[in-house]
């Protein structure tokens, strides 16, 4: 496909009027001294050309997204509506309370709502996502400390745990020790206790784990971990295995991070904004970044007194057209909030029953929202990787599950259904997975050497990353 820039012939898709604009009040300086030798072509052409690049892209629009560990759900469109409402986008974050009690309103209600779900007693909307709120809460954890005066250096973390805890974790100073995971694919809890040092701050920890597997001994865990005066942090980015059946409270939490983009309505994977809002005990209210929003059963407002703030995060109050959404998403579910878990977990057990046979897995328990299987077999016996799986899924109109993660698994093909997804959709995948099992024996090459039907074929992932090539060079700039 040939770019924009090629495609320039000319054509103006817009009339401008005769009349120069008067400049003058622009210093000399800042007058382009060349045409912008930006492409010409007209607006049908224009349409068609980003129409068409549009249609390369993959979206939960257009087929099954199985990444696990980053919920790729269907998010009702009619939240992005609401969150463009014209009342709240051209409301200016400093206007004065009184102006704003209705996006005050929906900002406190949201923090009660997550305080109800996470067993929590107060929150900070403003963190950006899920990693930031990650950063918060340690930064939380930190300030706790020092207000009491400890000296804690250290930081656990399960060799399961996603990639942002440890960065997290070390961005705020701490020194991470790994905790190993036992054979059913939880945190070996003797080896826990060898680590419980009076140096430990807190342990971090996702549960369900990023195995999906509920960690059975957590109120041992948390028992562990106070009586040696350290914290826990609960990474709830996917929160959907487990809303309304239990909470990180109930398991002895402190801290909880939730990715509103990834649980609550807003579609991400494009980069776009998120929030991880970042709930603590009453314990720790007073550390959270200002402001958080109060009501003095009159009037919301915006309250910034906290003794011990660890300062802001992010201007303001964060992505605040987020938030409209993940409010608009919980008051639309209601009690159904519970059932999007139930859903959640069906579908990834019902996935894992039929793939267990034709792929190695691993950890064989009952899992949550999510499962991790292995090429393992497929690597050993037909030459077939992990990689070439995931490539040829994409031939097959599904966005490839998320692999080689968590690392503790070889070959790791970590699928996660999401609740949105009905049997049909699921069965098909199944008939694709197994497909492509049976192909690793009888036809390894057409595997290895897939994609064969999408746009670009094996891209140098680390070269992308470490040298984005992103500028056209068309020789139309003068
Ligand atoms: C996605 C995810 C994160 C990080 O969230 P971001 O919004 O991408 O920063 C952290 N932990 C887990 C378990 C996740 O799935």
């Amino acid at each position: 496909m040939k770019t924009i820039f090629e495609k320039s012939n000319g054509v103006l898709g817009i009339t401008f009027t005769d009349e120069k604009e008067d400049l003058s009040f622009l210093d000399e300086k800042f007058l382009r001294k060349s045409e912008a030798g930006l492409p010409q072509v007209g607006e049908l052409q224009a349409m068609r050309h980003y129409k068409e690049l549009s249609d390369k892209n993959f979206c939960i629009e257009k087929g099954f997204y199985p990444l696990g560990s980053c919920t790729m759900k269907y998010n009702p469109k009619v939240n992005e509506m609401l969150a463009s409402l014209e009342g709240f986008t051209n409301l200016h974050p400093l206007c004065d309370d009184s102006d704003c009690q209705g996006a005050l309103e929906l900002m406190y209600k949201l923090q009660e709502a997550l305080k109800k779900i996470t067993g929590m007693s107060a929150v900070t909307l403003q963190p950006a996502a899920g990693a930031h709120g990650e950063l918060t809460g340690m930064m939380i954890v930190k300030k706790y400390f020092e207000v009491k005066g400890e000296k804690r250096t250290k930081v656990i973390i399960p060799d399961s745990a996603h990639g942002t805890n440890p960065a997290s974790a070390h961005l705020c100073g701490f020194d991470i020790v790994p905790v190993k995971s036992n054979d059913k694919g939880q945190v070996d809890i003797n080896a826990l206790r060898e680590l419980l040092t009076s140096d430990v701050a807190a342990i971090m920890m996702t549960n369900p784990n990023t195995l999906g597997i509920f960690e059975e001994n957590v109120l041992e865990i948390s028992k562990l971990m106070h009586e040696n005066g350290s914290l826990l942090y609960y990474d709830g980015a996917n929160l959907n295995a487990i809303m309304g059946y239990t909470n990180p409270k109930l398991m002895g939490f402190d801290v909880v991070h939730l990715n509103l983009h990834k649980t609550m309505s807003t579609p991400h994977g494009g980069g776009g904004p998120g929030a991880g809002p970042v709930c603590v005990t009453e314990e720790l209210k007073e550390m959270l970044p200002a402001p958080i929003v109060e009501f003095d059963g009159e009037k919301y407002y915006r309250y910034s007194s906290m003794k011990h703030s660890i300062g802001n995060v992010k201007g303001f109050f964060g992505n605040f057209g987020v938030m409209v959404k993940a409010y608009a998403y919980i008051l639309m579910m209601g009690k159904n909030l519970k059932e999007a878990s139930e859903n959640a977990v069906l579908n990834a057990n019902y996935l894992k029953e039929k793939l267990k046979g034709a792929y190695l897995l691993p950890f064989d328990e009952p899992c949550m929202h999510e499962f991790v299987l292995s090429g393992e077999k497929q690597h050993h016996e037909n030459g077939v990787s992990t990689l070439n799986i995931a490539k040829a899924l994409m031939d097959e109109n599904t966005h490839p599950p998320t692999v080689y993660f968590p690392l503790i698994v070889h070959e790791a093909i970590m699928i996660e259904p999401t609740e949105s997804e009905t049997k049909e959709v699921l069965d098909e995948f199944v008939d694709v997975m197994l497909k492509i099992a049976q192909e690793a024996k009888t036809n390894p090459e057409k595997l290895i050497s897939a994609p064969h039907t999408t746009p670009v074929k094996r891209l140098d992932e680390t070269l992308a990353a470490r040298r984005p090539d992103l500028c056209f060079k068309s020789g139309i700039e003068k």
